[in-house]
């Protein structure tokens, strides 16, 4: 296989083939900064995940397999063999919530992506419905930027982009249902699509419904006003945030390393994500 491509979290290769392996490290970022030491097993559970919500969403997604034997043993769990589709370069999110990117246009203008919202919203408001919110794929090191509709249209065409929109909402809706029977709300959420080179079908790609891609917040604990405690990483962010971490965030050191305890407990929320969504026990999963 070749390499292709190795982003903050995963890496992409190129089968000899055509298809492609995607691997899940087991790297973890919060604030910007690839964190040290990984947390084990996180790139097997984040494929898990995606794998389970391959599976309960009715389109059409890139997943070929994660059991192939071209699979590398110590890949085992982490890697699926995708499809290789033309991807359209937008990054498709949903906002059932407001915060994050979302707020920040939203007490700058009172929009998001040109959307008009109503006044008064704060960190964390349910919105009236939910609202497509694309963004366009940052270089390395920079954040992804909001855009409009009408960019998006501009990029790949209207009916593209209406499709992208539609498909977008669809899946956020169904998904924020599921997520919402299990006591998680699914805050947003970020899709890429791409097209099928032999049919030009529009499929979901790369990893969906993950922690990385999306905001999950318990939802017993949801108090809009201030930011949500999320699901995943809250527990590395207070460690990172205290006194103990000696951690200046406002300086541009990279963090310390995590100690062994924060690891463990950063690992188990993962596994309780996985498991609350899922009903299925991670130790059942391959790898
Ligand atoms: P970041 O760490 O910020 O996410 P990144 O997006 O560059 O950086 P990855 O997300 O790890 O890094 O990269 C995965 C790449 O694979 C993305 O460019 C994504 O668009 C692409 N991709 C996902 N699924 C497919 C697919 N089925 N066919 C082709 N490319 C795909
Ligand atoms: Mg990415």
């Amino acid at each position: 296989m070749t390499h292709l491509h190795s982003g903050k979290v995963r890496d992409l290769f190129r089968l000899d083939d055509g298809r492609l392996l995607m691997v899940a490290s087991d790297r973890i970022s919060a604030f910007d900064f690839v964190l040290d030491p990984g947390v084990p097993d996180k790139g097997r559970i984040l494929t898990a995940m995606t794998v389970w919500w391959f599976a309960q969403l009715p389109v059409r997604n890139h997943l070929i397999s994660v059991d192939d034997p071209v699979i590398p043993v110590e890949w085992r769990g982490r890697a699926m063999v995708c499809h290789s589709l033309d991807m359209l370069p937008v990054e498709a999110v949903a906002r059932g919530y407001l915060t994050g990117s979302g707020l920040l246009d939203y007490n700058a203008t009172g929009t998001v992506c040109g959307i008009e919202l109503p006044p008064g919203l704060v960190d964390g408001d349910r919105l009236p419905v939910p609202i497509f919110t694309p963004a366009t794929k940052a270089a390395l090191g920079e954040h992804d930027e909001n855009v409009s509709f009408e960019a998006v249209v501009a990029e790949v065409g209207e009916q593209t982009a209406a499709e992208l929109r539609d498909l977008t909402l669809d899946i956020y809706g169904r998904a924020a249902e599921i997520a919402a029977a299990r006591g998680i709300l699914l805050a947003d959420t970020k899709f890429e699509f791409g097209r099928d080179p032999q049919t030009g079908e529009l499929v979901l790609a790369d990893e969906v419904l993950t922690p990385d891609s999306s905001r999950f917040w318990p939802a017993d604990q949801w108090e809009p006003g201030h930011a949500q405690p999320s699901y995943d990483k809250q527990y590395v962010r207070n460690w990172l945030l205290s006194a103990e971490s000696g951690w200046d965030r406002a300086s541009d050191t990279p963090p310390p390393p995590l100690p062994d305890e924060v690891v463990a407990a950063t690992r188990d929320r993962y596994v309780e994500a996985y498991e609350r969504l899922t009903g299925l026990r991670f130790a059942d999963w391959p790898g």
